[in-house]
């Protein structure tokens, strides 16, 4: 058996998609603008005096995610200032959450297995460095654009045991963000960032390892889970040849499907974290959480039962149609203008399911052109069965060749008179139907 468990613990950062920066009232649109630096103000500059306000719709979103992650709200919370010293935030410090976090013990299930959200914090982004070469000279160049945008950091338990297992994790994570409307989540452009922090240990020992490795800011699912197989196989050869693997952060290489170490990690005490004096603690009443509570749309995994009970599908179908919520959106307006129509009974919830699945593209088609496309489909479908047995009388009397290669045990030449029968009914008549009634003919 597996002599060795990986042992995976995520951190996720998503900006939000509010109209205002996180403590100023610049505009949060790093990707729209046309320009570095067009979006900055004293505060997210970091100017000394400017004094930052925290946005709450910003807080809002963060707790509407903790909620649909099933997470504690906590009554109270605050701000801390994350020291470290680099040119992508001007402050020298990150405003982000360190004992207090809005939301913690969330919970997301898998397939693989469940994994607990150990808690969920609201900070702010850094700039952007860019290098590039001016008048032949090396130089680093800052855009504050991004900087002070709302970042929410979604922090799991160690119970990712797989690069399989964070995938679908990540997925759910993902449409969970997505549904809830509160981030494009758009992996390309940075506004979902994932690190995994992993590490190995012997299978039968319970206790977790002493170190773990942490590959920053991937953009990718299939980047996460490469990275995690990677690093699995070597900690594995490390442990095998008596060495411990060690604490450090490392990149992932897309071109060799590799980690390459960056540096060692750091410890939260050389962050010196303290609360951010310039910011009131804060404290959110029940019927606030309630309010927000309350603004819940129904969410992945629910919809997901209330297809499969409420309309018959099987899970994987269901899983399909919901895995965006403009498809369930989409099908659940079909399946309501089916049920307007005489045909209610042909046109099933599965049988609309099925045709938005099969296509490969999205639909051009609006909920009533397909409703029109299905219906006219089983109309075609429905013939008298006699008619279709004169037809097939009519085409059996011709194709004495096909009937003599059938009776050899050429059995492809069935298709073929099912095909002939169809042009003899005008393209209608159901091909299955046809196919049983030839059979009992030929014998
Ligand atoms: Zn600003
Ligand atoms: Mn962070």
């Amino acid at each position: 058996m597996n002599e060795y468990t990986t042992i995976v613990g995520m951190e996720i950062h998503v900006e939000l998609a509010t109209s205002s920066k996180m403590f100023c009232g610049c505009i949060n649109d790093p990707f729209g603008a046309t320009k570095p630096n067009i979006y900055t103000c004293p505060t997210c500059l970091g100017m000394p005096g400017a004094l930052p306000v925290p946005n709450a719709k910003a807080i809002e979103w963060t707790i509407k995610l903790g909620l649909a992650l099933g997470c504690e709200i906590q009554p109270y919370s605050k701000f801390d200032r994350k020291h470290y010293f680099y040119p992508d935030l001007a402050k020298g410090y990150q405003i982000s959450q360190y004992d207090l976090p809005f939301c913690k013990k969330g919970i997301v299930k898998t397939l693989l297995g469940d994994v607990r959200i150990q808690r969920v914090h609201l900070e702010e982004d850094t700039g952007k460095l860019q290098h590039a070469i001016i008048d032949g000279k090396k130089v680093t160049l800052v855009d504050f654009n991004r900087c002070g945008v709302p970042l929410v950091e979604i922090v799991t338990e160690p119970d990712i045991h797989s690069g399989e297992h964070a995938k679908l994790f990540l997925k759910k994570l993902h449409q969970l963000i997505r549904y809830l409307g509160i981030s494009s989540a758009d992996m390309e452009k940075g506004s979902m960032r994932l690190e995994p922090n992993i590490s190995v240990r012997k299978s039968n020992v319970k206790k977790l390892p002493t170190y773990k490795v942490e590959v920053k800011n991937i953009n990718s699912f299939n980047f996460v889970k490469k990275a995690i197989d990677f690093e699995t196989n070597r900690h594995i050869d490390l442990l095998q040849h008596g060495q411990t693997p060690v604490q450090e952060t490392r990149g992932y290489a897309e071109a060799t499907s590799s980690t390459i170490s960056q540096r060692s990690k750091e410890e939260a005490q050389d962050y010196r974290y303290f609360p951010d004096p310039d910011i009131p603690t804060i404290r959110l009443t029940k019927s606030y959480v309630e309010e927000i509570r309350n603004t819940l749309q129904e969410l992945p995994d629910a919809k997901v039962s209330r297809f499969v009970k409420e309309y018959n599908l099987n899970e994987q179908e269901a899983i399909q149609i919901v895995e965006e919520k403009t498809s369930a959106d989409y099908f659940e307006s079909c399946v309501s203008l089916a049920q307007g129509t005489k045909e209610t009974a042909i046109i099933a919830p599965t049988h609309i399911a099925r045709r938005i699945i099969n296509q490969q593209e999205k639909t051009e088609l609006s909920p009533k052109q397909l409703i029109e496309e299905l219906i006219s489909k089983q109309r075609q479908k429905q013939i008298d069965p006699n008619l279709v047995r004169q037809a097939i009388q009519t085409v059996l009397r011709v194709q004495t060749k096909a009937i003599g290669d059938y009776k050899k045990g050429k059995t492809t030449v069935l298709m073929f008179l099912v095909g002939m029968v169809k042009q003899e009914l005008k393209g209608k008549g159901d091909a299955s139907f046809i196919e049983t009634e030839l059979k009992k003919r030929l014998g």
